[in-house]
């Protein structure tokens, strides 16, 4: 069952230099029971379309439409919105000693959300921080509610973030950058227990990051975004066995692997991500792309005319790229 559907979204910034186009007519959805990733460099628009869905970009022009169980969120009144983030819809941020409040303890940080959103007592509230924090892995975690942020490492206060997240009980969570502050080891237990809780409550995950690794280990579906609009879109596995979006590869490419030769030097994407205050004209790729720079002027054409929209190929696949067909 679809627990959420973006179509067109877009999110506009207005800014003393102009407008920045921060995301662009993105579509995706979202089942109980499944994780989608979204990926991407940093400035690709992947976390401001995840604010963007919470209802939490505030002076930013946000249009197309966020459908939560069918309710629309975009332009529905705050009420609607606060109603059911946090609730329905939860978010774990990728940091988690900014995120969480150093004056207050882990326990009351989680008891509030429940009372704010649950109406319930201080004791009820307590009793259900200190469950979801013996949920998360925490070990004594009578004890451990009573501590503060600093009191916990690193990978305990990330699974603090995810009681946080799901000390409401809700349907859908977005873990914006969860494991990035993480060693390997933590990184694994953290998105171990994101997968058990997602098979275990039926949970509809959102795992927002730029790293392939913690994208191969848990999504079903992946989304690859770039200068603000999805270039590619497939199930993970075919994705990860058939990309075809030259930036896709790209970011495959740059992964290192076990098996390079000695002295084999790393490869990279090379140039930066673009500006989204004058982006390059059509496709925003294009100064970036293997393709486009290997290609006669005619064929640049193809890609400097217009910028190229997420197409559905005969193989399930969705692709940016106007030379998907030649280059795969
Ligand atoms: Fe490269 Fe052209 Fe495809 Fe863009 S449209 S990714 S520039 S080949």
């Amino acid at each position: 069952m679809t627990l959420l559907e973006v179509n067109d979204l877009a999110v506009e910034f207005t800014t003393a230099e102009g407008i920045v186009q921060a995301v662009k007519g993105i579509d995706f959805a979202v089942a109980r029971g499944q994780t989608l990733g979204i990926v991407g460099e940093s400035g690709s628009g992947k976390s401001v379309t995840s604010l963007a869905v919470m209802g939490l970009h505030r002076g930013a022009k946000v249009t197309g439409s966020v459908r939560f169980e069918g309710t629309e969120l975009i332009g529905a009144p705050d009420e609607t919105v606060r109603r059911l983030r946090g609730r329905r819809m939860a978010m774990v941020f990728q940091d988690a000693l900014t995120a969480l409040h150093p004056y207050f303890t882990i326990g009351d940080q989680i008891a509030e959300a429940h009372r704010e959103h649950h109406g319930s007592s201080r004791k009820e509230s307590w009793a259900r921080a200190v469950e979801v924090l013996g949920d998360v892995g925490i070990p004594e975690p009578a004890r451990r509610a009573g501590e503060y942020p600093h009191q916990f490492s690193g990978g305990m206060r990330q699974r603090a973030m995810i009681a946080l997240a799901l000390s409401c009980e809700p349907d859908l969570i977005i873990a914006d950058e969860p494991t990035t502050a993480l060693d390997v080891t933590v990184q694994a237990q953290v998105l171990d227990l994101l997968m058990r809780l997602k098979d275990e409550r039926g949970l509809g995950i959102i795992v927002i990051t730029h790293d392939l690794g913690v994208i191969a280990r848990v999504a079903d579906e992946v989304l690859v975004m770039y200068g603000g609009a999805a270039v590619e879109q497939a199930g993970a596995e075919r994705l990860f066995t058939a990309p075809r979006h030259p930036y896709t590869r790209g970011l495959l490419e740059s992964l290192p692997r076990l098996d390079a030769a000695d002295g084999e030097p790393l490869h990279a994407i090379p140039g930066n991500p673009p500006s989204l205050l004058a982006p390059p004209a059509g496709c925003v790729f294009h100064p970036r792309c293997p393709v486009y720079a290997a290609a006669d002027t005619g064929q640049r054409e193809l890609c400097t005319a217009a910028r190229p929209p997420l197409r559905l190929l005969a193989d399930g696949h969705r692709n940016a790229c106007v030379r998907s067909e030649e280059t795969t």
